[in-house]
């Protein structure tokens, strides 16, 4: 049986990088985000529900969600929040739980949840947890390299997520990303060798 290993991290640890380079060693890759989004896209199965708690004012006129107005009313109100995790997390554990069936030959995948120690009830779907660790300073770096947002709109995402210290002492495997990219190259090799050959003999 697939054993299925949970990605996470705090923003610009390097989570997409990270499962970038698993994929690429052929490890199957599912993202919470992205099964999140097709959920919400046209025709998603989060919409009627959507519609039906918040009104057909999160619509443009084609019936498109205003995933805008949406970020919005769940910004300022903790209740909306609620309301729409309520919708979307058991789509999003079934949608995964559906995809998890999928790979029945391979020995171990990854769930890439950036959630994962923030919404527990994710850690039902994986049997390891894989914490990406950076310094505070070198997400911040990254982030600003990446996406050209300020140092204060930063930590306010951060603010919301896991602290590193609550990340670490969730997690089964560490892999520290403060160095080079072929760095994180030459550990993500070894940490898959360890993957394939230890979760094969179901030791762990
Ligand atoms: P996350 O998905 O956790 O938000 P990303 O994988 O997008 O993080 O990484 C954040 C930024 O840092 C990206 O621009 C990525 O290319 C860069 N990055 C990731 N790992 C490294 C590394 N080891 N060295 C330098 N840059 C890195």
């Amino acid at each position: 049986m697939t054993v299925w290993i949970g990605l996470t991290g705090g923003i610009g640890s390097g989570k997409s990088s990270v499962a970038a380079r698993f994929f690429k060693l052929g490890v199957p890759h599912i993202d919470a985000d992205a099964v999140s989004r097709s959920l919400t896209a046209d025709g998603g199965k989060a919409l009627p529900l959507i519609r039906a708690a918040f009104g057909v004012g999160m619509f443009d006129s084609e019936g498109r969600l205003n995933r805008a107005a949406l970020r919005d009313e769940v910004f300022r109100r903790p209740q909306s929040k609620k309301t729409l995790e309520s919708i979307m997390f058991p789509l999003i554990l079934e949608e995964i739980g559906v995809k998890q069936t999928q790979y029945p030959q391979a020995v171990y995948g990854i769930v890439d949840v950036p959630l994962l120690i923030e919404q527990p009830q994710f850690s039902a779907l994986v049997k390891r947890v894989l914490v990406i660790d950076v310094a505070e300073t070198v997400q911040i770096r990254r982030v600003q390299q990446r996406s050209g947002l300020g140092e204060s709109e930063i930590r306010s995402i951060m603010a919301t997520q896991a602290s590193r210290r609550d990340r670490l002492l969730y997690a089964d495997d560490v892999l520290s990303n403060e160095g080079s990219e072929a760095e994180l190259a030459e550990k993500i090799s070894r940490l898959h060798n360890f993957y394939r050959h230890v979760l094969k003999l179901n030791a762990v």
